[in-house]
């Protein structure tokens, strides 16, 4: 029978019903074609065999050629068994000895068959990891080989793919060997029916081999040489593909013609604009001429605002909803948490003052009364602009004339949560939407999560701003820290001192955050000093009356978990100390340190290091204190935390699953394969030219659309 790429795996040889049905539960593999993309994830080198006299415990891998001595039969007690009774057996240990010396193999599984074929006097390749089993070397369960013929070419067996596996497929049976095997002879009944996935002129253009060959050699390589063209092929065709589709979304969209048309910058922004009591950065003008453009295209906006924490988004979005306004539009404006909604509001306010637009808060917290009228007011047009939370999203919430939805710091917000808010305004076409983000995502990441919006940039900084001087500190010094923090807060400056809180159910991190109030209180006795505090179980008026207390300048200190990472304006807040800062993430670090250096005083992020630190840990608190460029730590953070060696293992918490690029490592790819795709879209925007058929072919697969996450309308 003809196998093709859709033949069900159990018909491999070895496979059978009962282990197809594991691979499938297991590794998501049902079909010969699943397998042949199912890449391995390493290799091991198979060229060499090392005397059994130089194997040590700690190295990975090795290979041995050696003779069987004995073979004893175990069972449960130490006891040996005589071979009609080896299902008693437990355990299975050989010894076999080359010229330097021997070593024992334990076997638990397969006892009676393995005891049949390791017979005295015979000579295996053992390939297996070692292990110390107290002062004893040994190795568990490797695999058997009959060595290689007198004068065999042995060169081309170089490398080993190493494929996933899990606990289950193993008891299974389901080893490397036999993982090898399957893929071999999925390989080889399938050759003929693998389609090539590019166009002839891509493999020319840029040089690429042909899939059967980076097929072949992705899983047997013939040489180094021939593993890295394959890669570079499987690669390149992965990240091309998805941009191809991303920037494809992109063409298609902006041909469409159903945005709200905003011609007009009209009235209230001039007002808003004329009263501001500074300059706009030359940034902040470009990317509002940015958003304007949009808006006034016809074409639906879809874009995305990146800025640095203190970068002056908030003022962009403001002169943007007063466009909507101005055309006879509402706005909406939706921030993740009640502190940072409150804290727009009343600066927004300020600004709408000279415009008399009328601005409106909602959040969970609303009273019914207030609230009730707030949708009213949002549902017959009186109000202009909304700020809210999580509130704007529910289904009581509906608008006059929605024609621009922003939200502030998108990524706190679920996919489903925001697309719920392009829908407030039933029957019409849909809104304008532009997301702003404090989070720089590396350009690798904006290139394939964004791909498909508009990217605007603020990288400039409101004049004044002056570097914010980062150290660490061993938590002993914590004494020369009060004092250093006396010192700031008599020369009139307030200080924010965050504890983790990584996971707000966890009752020892209240405790280490109680205890650290404490701590301060006691230290920082009242009077003169006050203290506020601010966390995720207080009330929201427990949590506004705090806040305010720190904002109006009452209180010299606040005390908090991360709520303060978002947003929080506080221009006299000169030092910003961070417990146990080996806990948080970079990009974390990063906006809580953002909260401090926006006054016109030297500022300080001090890092106060827990007991133990590891290495990765220190590294990230290193990093801090050389940069404070948010795109350089997005970039080593990614790098990081990204699947390190083992490339081609899915990137968990992406909204595509790459089977063998990385988008931590092949920024350089990704790079070259999304000008690439870019340069194709622009000789055949419909990729309607012959040789593009097959292009259309792969997108239409849906292999590589992006699971509903850049999807923002
Ligand atoms: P973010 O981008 O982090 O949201 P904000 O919008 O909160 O930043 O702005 C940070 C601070 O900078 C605010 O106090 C704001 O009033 C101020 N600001 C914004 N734009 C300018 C500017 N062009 N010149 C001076 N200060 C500005
Ligand atoms: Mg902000």
């Amino acid at each position: 029978m003809q196998s093709t790429l859709t033949s069900d795996i159990q018909y491999l040889p070895g496979v059978g019903p009962r282990r197809a049905q594991l691979l499938r539960s297991e590794l998501g593999l049902g079909t010969f074609g699943d397998l042949i993309h199912f890449y391995p994830f390493r290799y091991i080198d198979r060229s060499t065999i090392q005397p059994i006299a130089s194997v040590l415990p700690d190295m990975a891998y090795v290979q041995i050629l050696g003779t069987v001595m004995r073979a004893d039969l175990i069972a449960k007690g130490g006891v040996q068994v005589t071979p009609d009774k080896s299902q008693r057996a437990t355990r299975l240990s050989v010894w076999v000895s080359d010229q330097s010396g021997s070593i024992e193999l334990v076997f638990f599984r397969g006892i009676k068959y393995t005891y049949e074929k390791l017979r005295p006097g015979q000579t295996f390749l053992f390939f297996g990891k070692p292990t110390a089993f107290g002062n004893r070397l040994n190795i568990v369960h490797p695999e058997i080989d009959t060595p290689p013929a007198a004068g065999a070419d042995t060169s081309g067996l170089t490398m080993t793919g190493v494929y996933t596996s899990t606990e289950k497929l193993k008891n299974a049976g389901v080893t490397g060997k036999v993982m090898l095997r399957m893929v071999s002879a999925a390989l080889n009944s399938c050759m003929d029916s693998i389609q090539e996935t590019l166009p002839e002129y891509i493999l020319k253009e840029k040089g690429l081999v042909p899939l059967k060959y980076a097929l072949r050699n992705i899983h047997f390589p013939s040489d180094a040489q021939a593993l890295s063209k394959a890669r570079y092929r499987l690669k390149f065709e992965e990240l091309f593909y998805l941009q191809l589709s991303l920037v494809r979304q992109k063409y298609v969209r902006s041909r469409s013609e159903n945005g709200i048309v905003m011609p007009h910058v009209g009235e209230a922004f001039h007002k808003c604009y004329n009263a501001l009591p500074y300059e706009l950065t030359g940034a902040q003008k470009r990317v509002i001429k940015e958003i304007r453009a949009d808006m006034a295209s016809g074409h639906q906006m879809n874009r995305l605002l990146q800025g640095d924490v203190g970068s002056g988004k908030t003022m962009v979005a403001v002169l943007c909803s007063l466009i909507a306004i101005g055309n006879g539009w509402q706005s909406c404006i939706m921030a993740p948490t009640e502190v940072l909604a409150q804290q727009h509001y009343k600066n927004i306010c300020r600004y709408l003052e000279p415009t008399g637009c009328k601005c409106a808060l909602l959040t969970g917290s609303t009273p019914a009364k207030e609230r009730n009228s707030i949708l009213a007011g949002l549902q017959d047009g009186s109000i202009g602009i909304c700020i809210g939370t999580h509130a704007l999203i529910e289904d009581s919430v509906i608008f006059h004339r929605l024609g621009l939805a922003v939200i502030d710091e998108q990524h706190r917000f679920g996919v489903e949560q925001r697309s719920r808010l392009w829908a407030k305004s039933p029957g019409q076409t849909l809104p304008h939407v532009l997301v702003m983000t404090a989070t720089p995502i590396p350009r690798t990441l904006a290139m394939t999560l964004y791909g498909d919006l508009d990217v605007s940039v603020i990288d400039e900084m409101p004049p004044g701003r002056k570097p914010v001087e980062t150290l660490q500190i061993a938590a002993n010094r914590r004494p020369e820290l009060y004092r250093f923090m006396k010192k700031q807060i008599e020369a009139g400056r307030q200080v924010f001192v965050v504890y983790p809180l990584i996971f707000e159910s966890e009752k020892v991190d209240y405790q280490n955050l109680e205890q650290g109030w404490q701590d301060i209180v006691d230290h920082f006795p009242f009077p003169p000093y006050k203290v506020a505090i601010v966390h995720g179980k207080q009330t929201s008026e427990e949590k506004t009356f705090n806040m305010d207390a720190f904002s109006s300048g009452r209180a010299n200190i606040l005390v908090s978990t991360t709520v303060v990472e978002v947003g929080v304006d506080v221009p006299n807040a000169s030092v910003m100390v961070i417990e146990n800062a080996e806990r948080f993430g970079l990009s974390t670090l990063h906006q809580l340190r953002g909260r401090v250096g926006r006054g016109a005083e030297k500022s300080f992020c001090i890092l106060v290091k827990g007991q133990k630190v590891s290495a990765e840990s220190s590294k990230r608190l290193d990093l801090m204190c050389s940069t404070e460029n948010g795109f350089e730590l997005a970039e080593e953070d990614m790098k990081m935390r990204g699947p390190g060696d083992l490339e081609g293992t899915q990137q968990s918490g992406l909204p595509i699953e790459l089977k063998i690029a990385s988008l931590a490592h092949d920024g350089t790819i990704l790079t070259l394969a999304r000008e690439y795709a870019v340069s194709i879209l622009e000789r055949d925007p419909s990729l309607s030219r012959s040789e593009n058929a097959i292009l259309v072919l792969v997108l239409q697969g849906g292999k590589y659309d992006i699971k509903n996450f850049s999807k923002i309308s």
